[in-house]
């Protein structure tokens, strides 16, 4: 334990710019402090990015095709170093505020939010590494505004594994972006990563025996990718294997959807399954499925201007867990509109979404205080930087969205909370069927 105030006191920052996993660049920081303390933190990126997203500044110009950040990166060493250096790294809010009002805009515009989240996060990174404690107690201290004494207890999250792409992460005519499913029945974490494992294994036998090698493909999220049209190809592809591994739907897992519906609607229509449906039509298509399949979640059901029709959904379907992404782009605002329009009941927390930690905190404590659950989510481009994880332990909301078990960007997410299950033992609880709720014994 460092008492010496220069631990903390923030000496300098480097940026550089690293790959994500769909092989462009991005933004990536190091922070250190005046005693040589470091800690990092990468940016993940979006390809159904939400309108009212907070601004990822892309260079624009020849190199990369324009997604150079190299901007970014300049705002990081020319604006926000000067004014961050010698603040104390355990001032998050501070430090946090001070680039908001640097930037001084709405949608974090000048500086770009992809900027102002990676010194965001890695500020966070080198004030646990100071303090010397695991980055997800030392965010759950921040979260709590208090020092934990005593056993601590974290709830570890149910995973939306997503096995099937559609959508903008695949090659295929899947209207759906995202089939998940949601290991229920585990009594621990390992147990629930052991089972996603195996149907995920299982649902690749299943494809290639249907749609022959070509199904082994994987999309941008590492699920399969076939070459699928119909949603209810995909749905029964999820229970069979889920049969296969030797599991039972319903019981052992629940399936999850992210619709990103704003993708497929053009010209006032949903365009899915080879069919036009207006929101109403879509409402009655959805509801079909729910009685059809196990599906306990549903995200970006419609566009990201639709608050009533996703209130539509959440009325017709009580027990389906409406989950709103481009809708509320983990924005105050935007969150509040849809929490008084009852337009769901569960936020999807991305850090990306709005550029600081301290607003994704804030959004989340405005979920759970009106009832609303929380998913902590990675982005289709992601890295190797597993800060999501922590968070969603820290946060203890009970769900993470992370992608398929495959590829090193969605399993470094697992692996990281193996771990921390591993050394918590028995202050860990896995949230498992009580995804939605359980977050209430641990606010
Ligand atoms: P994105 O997709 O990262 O491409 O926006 C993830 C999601 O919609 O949840
Ligand atoms: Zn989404």
């Amino acid at each position: 334990m460092v008492n010496k105030l220069d631990a903390f006191l923030i000496d300098k920052i480097k940026a550089r710019w690293v790959l994500d996993s769909r092989g462009n660049p991005t933004v990536e920081v190091d922070v250190f402090t005046r005693e040589g303390f470091m800690g990092r933190g990468a940016v993940p990126s979006g390809a159904s990015t939400g309108e009212y997203e907070a601004v990822e500044l892309r260079d624009k110009d020849k190199a990369f095709a324009g997604k150079g950040v190299l901007k970014a990166l300049k705002n990081i060493n020319g604006i926000i170093a000067p004014k961050v250096k010698s603040m104390d790294v355990r001032e998050q809010e501070a430090i946090d505020n001070t680039m908001i009002e640097l930037d001084g805009t709405e949608n974090k515009g000048n500086l770009g939010a992809n900027a102002i989240l990676a010194v965001s996060m890695a500020v966070s990174r080198t004030a646990a590494q100071v303090l010397s404690k695991p980055l997800y107690v030392y965010l759950k201290e921040l979260i709590q505004a208090s020092e934990s004494s005593g056993e601590v207890k974290f709830l570890l999250p149910t995973p939306h594994s997503n096995v099937i792409n559609g959508g903008e992460h695949a090659g295929n005519n899947l209207a759906i972006q995202e089939f998940m499913i949601m290991p229920i029945s585990f009594a621990t974490f390992r147990n629930a990563i052991q089972g996603i494992s195996e149907v995920y294994q299982a649902l690749k036998a299943v494809l290639m025996k249907k749609y022959g090698p070509i199904a082994r493909n994987v999309g941008d999220e590492g699920g399969m990718a076939p070459p699928m049209t119909f949603t209810t190809d995909a749905m029964d592809a999820l229970v069979t294997a889920i049969e296969e591994a030797g599991y039972r739907p319903k019981s052992d897992f629940l399936l999850a959807m992210d619709a990103a519906a704003s993708e497929f609607f053009e010209n006032d229509v949903y365009h899915i399954d080879e069919k036009e449906l207006t929101p109403m039509e879509l409402l009655d298509y959805y509801s079909d499925l729910v009685q059809t399949y196990p599906i306990a979640s549903l995200e970006d059901p419609f566009e990201e201007n639709d608050y009533n029709s996703f209130a539509a959904l959440a009325k017709a379907q009580p027990s389906l867990q409406v989950v709103t992404d481009d809708l509320t782009v983990t924005n105050l605002k935007r969150l509040k509109t849809a929490i008084d329009l009852d337009s769901g009941n569960c936020l999807l927390l991305k850090v990306n979404q709005i550029g600081t930690l301290t607003e994704s905190i804030a959004a989340a404590k405005l979920s759970f205080d009106n009832n609303w659950g929380v998913v902590v989510s990675h982005r289709s481009g992601e890295t190797e930087d597993s800060f999501i994880a922590d968070f969603s332990a820290a946060l203890s909301c009970g769900q993470i969205k992370t992608g398929a078990p495959c590829r090193s960007d969605r399993t470094a997410k697992y692996n990281q909370l193996l771990r921390i299950e591993d050394e918590l033992q028995i202050n860990a609880e896995y949230a498992g069927k009580n995804f939605g709720t359980a977050y209430k014994q641990y606010l």
